[in-house]
């Protein structure tokens, strides 16, 4: 899968927010430099660097003739990844949907403190592509910190495009309004055991013999884990129909679970 350049670093400043639901909140940022960003970004993940204070500006990393990433001093800031909602080319804001988790996190608390003017710093956007153009079918599946890349996805298919979304929520308020091809079912569950049931049953009456069907699954480490089991031993999905990408994991910050993410990613089952 062809990998987006990314661009240098560069500040984003807090223009302003909206509450989605009690969990979800979006923040429209304008970016000191845009290139580098348009709709093709939709879904794309980024890397957001927070500062040590919330009215400070992050440190930003730079790179030395090598081609290394430097931090000013050593001091690598607090990084969290995130990804691109919606760029508005015109208004020139960078909308990022954050889950306001209820585990103190420091993104999360920064969102919810976040007012007008407030900086972060920000890479990307890049990574791998999250789910394949020519597939025949499309299978989406993720809680609410994959909310975000599957809103985007469910933009970016076919109009006559063909599929199903199971989103895992906690409380029925959670849900909020998506766009989607008509041929798309959208699930909403509340979060239970039965889970992954469902969709297994449900993955019972596609022909996955004569359809090409692309699977995105992100969210929740041990979700991710189960689900691309089935995906992969069950039915065999290519792994480049597959984009299986655990986006937190419970119990763990993002420094020390981003080495186990990349490990996951890379084993084969
Ligand atoms: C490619 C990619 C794209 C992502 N895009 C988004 C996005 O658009 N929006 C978004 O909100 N998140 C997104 N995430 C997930 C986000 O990076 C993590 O949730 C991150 O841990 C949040 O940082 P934090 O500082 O709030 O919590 P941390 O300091 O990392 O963790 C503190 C505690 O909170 C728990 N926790 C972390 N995230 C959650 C959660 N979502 N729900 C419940 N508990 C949690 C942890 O298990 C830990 O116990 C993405 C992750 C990846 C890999």
């Amino acid at each position: 899968m062809a990998l987006i350049p990314s661009p240098a670093a560069r500040y984003i400043t807090v223009h302003h927010t909206q509450r989605l639901s009690s969990s979800l909140h979006r923040v429209y940022f304008r970016p000191e430099d845009c290139s580098g960003l348009s709709a093709e970004h939709h879904g794309a993940h980024i890397k957001l660097f927070f500062p040590d204070q919330i009215s400070h500006r992050p440190l930003l990393p730079s790179r030395n003739a090598q081609g290394k990433i430097i931090w000013p001093e050593g001091k690598k800031p607090v990084t969290r990844t995130y990804t691109v909602r919606q760029f508005l080319a015109e208004e020139q804001l960078l909308a990022i949907d954050f889950v306001l988790h209820p585990t103190f996190g420091i993104a999360a608390d920064w969102a919810r403190h976040a007012q007008p003017g407030h900086v972060l710093g920000l890479a990307g956007p890049g990574g791998q592509a999250r789910f394949h153009p020519n597939a025949e079918y499309w299978i989406l599946v993720g809680d609410l910190s994959a909310l975000a890349m599957i809103a985007a996805t469910l933009e970016q298919l076919p109009t006559d495009a063909k599929g199903q979304v199971w989103l895992e929520i906690n409380a029925p308020h959670e849900q909020i309004d998506l766009l989607h091809p008509t041929g798309v079912e959208v699930h909403w569950q509340i979060t239970n055991a039965d889970f992954n049931e469902k969709i297994k049953t449900s993955l019972q009456q596609l022909n996955w013999d004569t359809q090409q069907i692309s699977v995105t699954l992100a969210g929740e480490n041990a979700r991710v884990i189960a689900l691309r089991k089935i995906f992969r031993q069950q039915y065999h999905v290519p792994k480049s129909y597959l984009y299986a990408v655990p986006y937190w994991k419970q119990g763990e910050t993002e420094e020390n679970y981003h080495q186990q993410r990349h490990h996951v990613m890379d084993t084969d089952d």
